[in-house]
């Protein structure tokens, strides 16, 4: 029996009905153009988190968490209510409650309630969406316990709904579609307009590769005012610009479409966003064409691009891809949205141990608190496992 369904069957004393697992991801190319109507391409990663999870009958949600310190967290299916959510110590209970009040919402019958334990590999608040893997989980784990027929797009939207609506957090699609539909050696290619999706061929352990996931510990508080400015900066240079997005801008049409912006600043921000869908597209090519090596340079140039033009990178990001760099990495930028999290280096298998020691060496000098460094392989997306 697996460790989860051991501590379920101890905390509600008869046995789960099955375990799902969902994992985290790494964006790999596509920072910052999710809002902008653009293209992302993330990976999933091996780490994920379980959910062990049995029905109800009578119309209440237990829930655990082996990562959390609240104990059980009991709520009234009937009573799930937004404006309402768990608070305090039980706040982590939000993102699956907000995966149960989600398919209410649809109309969906998931009101005998359930209950549920959960346990996760995925470091929270590193920018490796562990609140996407605990949603797509717990969403996975109903969806199967209620004989729903969902596809993974649809999981993935009412994960994401449960994020944007329950928990508050206003998300793109990307981090609940990699979790539910990624596919093991491959990335997930996003239109995050129409949703389309695309697997690309991305199989790094059998090319020697690694992705080595630098994850640097730290969180600066201006993140979320900076999100939203950057946010409205890129709405108002599409209104300027006469487009509907930012996304709609041609590559080849960018000088021309800089020269109409007054605003230096905006002219930047737009410049990040445009060449960032142009990478996206060439690492896709790339990739398609086997050759995943060279889509090093692209990742560098990302992370220039984020750090100059778009101003979300900070001296930590900086610091561990400049030193992976160094070390021998084809690539590296930072992930996610910037002033902490993680990064990302593209290394070859057998330089994993060489390029992380340069990297803590780096943190130590620099007197920054030594980063939590992972090597990843590009995994499979959400499955039950029991
Ligand atoms: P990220 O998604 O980048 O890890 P978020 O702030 O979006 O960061 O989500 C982290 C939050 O999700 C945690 O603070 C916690 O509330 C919740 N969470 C994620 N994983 C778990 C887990 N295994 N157990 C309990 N809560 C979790
Ligand atoms: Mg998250």
């Amino acid at each position: 029996m697996s460790t989860a369904a051991r501590t379920f069957r101890e905390l509600y004393g008869h046995a789960p009905e099955g375990v799902w697992a969902a994992p985290g991801r790494v964006n790999l190319i596509g920072e910052h153009t999710d809002y902008n109507d653009g293209f992302v391409l993330p990976f999933a990663l091996p780490q994920r988190t379980e959910v062990a999870a049995a029905r109800r009958t009578d119309g209440t949600l237990r829930l655990h968490s082996a990562d959390a310190s609240s104990g059980v967290v009991s709520l009234d299916v009937a009573a799930l209510d937004p404006a309402d959510p768990p608070r305090g110590a039980a706040s982590w209970a939000c993102y699956p409650a907000g995966v149960v009040w989600a398919l209410l919402e649809a109309g969906l019958p998931v009101g005998g309630g359930a209950d549920v334990h959960i346990r996760s590999e995925v470091p929270t608040g590193a920018g490796l969406s562990s609140s996407a893997a605990l949603e797509v989980a717990t969403a996975l784990a109903l969806a199967d316990l209620y004989g729903l027929a969902l596809t993974r797009p649809e999981l993935a939207a009412l994960a994401r709904r449960a994020e944007n609506a329950y928990v508050g957090v206003p998300c793109g699609a990307m981090d609940q579609m990699a979790s539910a539909c990624a596919s093991d050696g491959h990335a997930l290619h996003l239109d995050t307009r129409s949703l389309e999706q695309r697997h690309i061929p991305f199989d790094c352990a059998a090319a020697g590769l690694r992705l080595l996931v630098i994850d640097t510990r730290v969180k600066h508080a201006l993140a979320d005012g900076a999100y939203a400015r950057r946010r409205a900066s890129c709405h108002r240079a599409a209104a300027a610009l006469g487009v509907p997005a930012l996304r709609d801008l041609p590559y080849e049409g960018l000088e021309e479409a800089l020269a109409l912006l007054a605003d230096p600043e905006a002219r930047k921000r737009v410049r990040h966003v445009v060449t960032e869908n142009e990478r996206v597209a060439r690492t896709e090519e790339l990739l398609r064409a086997g050759r995943l090596r060279e889509t090093g340079p692209l990742l560098t140039e990302g992370h220039a691009s984020l750090r100059d033009d778009y101003e979300v990178s900070c001296p930590e990001l900086d610091l561990a891809v400049a030193t992976a760099g160094a070390a021998g990495a084809y690539g590296s930028r930072m992930t996610g949205g910037g002033f902490g999290g993680s990064a990302l280096a593209l290394i070859d298998a057998d330089a994993e141990a060489e390029v992380g020691r340069a990297v803590a060496e780096a943190f130590r000098a620099g007197g920054h608190a030594p980063p939590r460094i992972t090597a990843a392989a590009p995994a499979s997306g959400a499955a039950r496992l029991l």
